[in-house]
């Protein structure tokens, strides 16, 4: 696989020619210990991973001054294994979530509501119709912090598709953030992935998560 940190720096430097203070979120889902080490070694501050025991896994193994993502589906049962873990949750789809960290949590946790922008049947995450009431309810709720919203774009080439997804939430961001709930600054947007990451940063990503593109894939090692 191909070393990391040119691969790192020329991304940062492409995404603070778009825009200054893009975070890059590495996604380590699909590679081992060794290779996010070597990314945190190349200068990487945030990890991202999307199964409780990946998170786990990496969280005892990687040394460094790392900020944990966590980004895939989380089940309600696993939350207390994992939300002292996590710096930061991308997934918060559902009530029931909310109420488990609420439940759990020893600290307010950042979270990113998860918005199916796209309206496709496979996506999790609320309609953009439902997030302001959503977000709303969660005033009582002290160890839920809404930092902003995070969406997946449909797995596309087209655009304008592509933009049309980002554009649509960062528009919901900016409606929410100028509500000026407390417990819901709402000021940042998790979006792009490998395939999109430069088209998000041109709608106004403040996270980009990247995997393959970045640390590579252990399928793409076997190749
Ligand atoms: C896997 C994953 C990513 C990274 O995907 P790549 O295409 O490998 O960059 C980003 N966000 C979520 C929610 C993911 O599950």
């Amino acid at each position: 696989m191909k070393a990391i940190k040119p691969k790192f720096e020329e991304m940062a430097h492409t995404l603070n020619q778009i825009n200054s203070g893009i975070e890059i979120v590495a996604v380590t889902k699909q590679v081992d210990v060794d290779r996010t080490q070597e990314a945190v070694n190349a200068g990487i501050r945030h990890l991202g991973e999307n199964r409780p025991e990946g998170l786990k896994l990496k969280h005892a193994e990687i040394s460094g001054e790392v900020i944990w993502h966590y980004i895939g589906t989380l089940q309600s049962r696993k939350v207390k294994e994992v939300i002292g873990l996590v710096d930061y949750l991308h997934s918060l789809d559902r009530m029931s979530l909310a109420k488990e960290i609420q439940k759990r949590a020893d600290k307010p946790v950042k979270c990113f509501v998860q918005v199916n922008v796209s309206g496709e049947d496979s996506k999790s995450g609320f309609s953009p119709e439902q997030v302001p009431a959503f977000i709303e309810s969660l005033k009582e709720f002290d160890k839920v912090q809404v930092v902003g919203l995070m969406t997946m774009a449909p797995n596309t080439q087209d655009e304008a598709q592509l933009r049309t997804t980002f554009k649509g939430l960062k528009e919901l961001q900016e409606q929410i953030a100028a509500e000026k709930w407390q417990h819901a600054p709402c000021t940042e947007l998790s979006m792009g992935m490998s395939n999109d990451y430069l088209i998000a940063a041109e709608e106004g990503a403040t996270f980009v998560r990247v995997g393959t593109a970045l640390v590579g894939s252990e399928s793409e090692a076997e190749r």
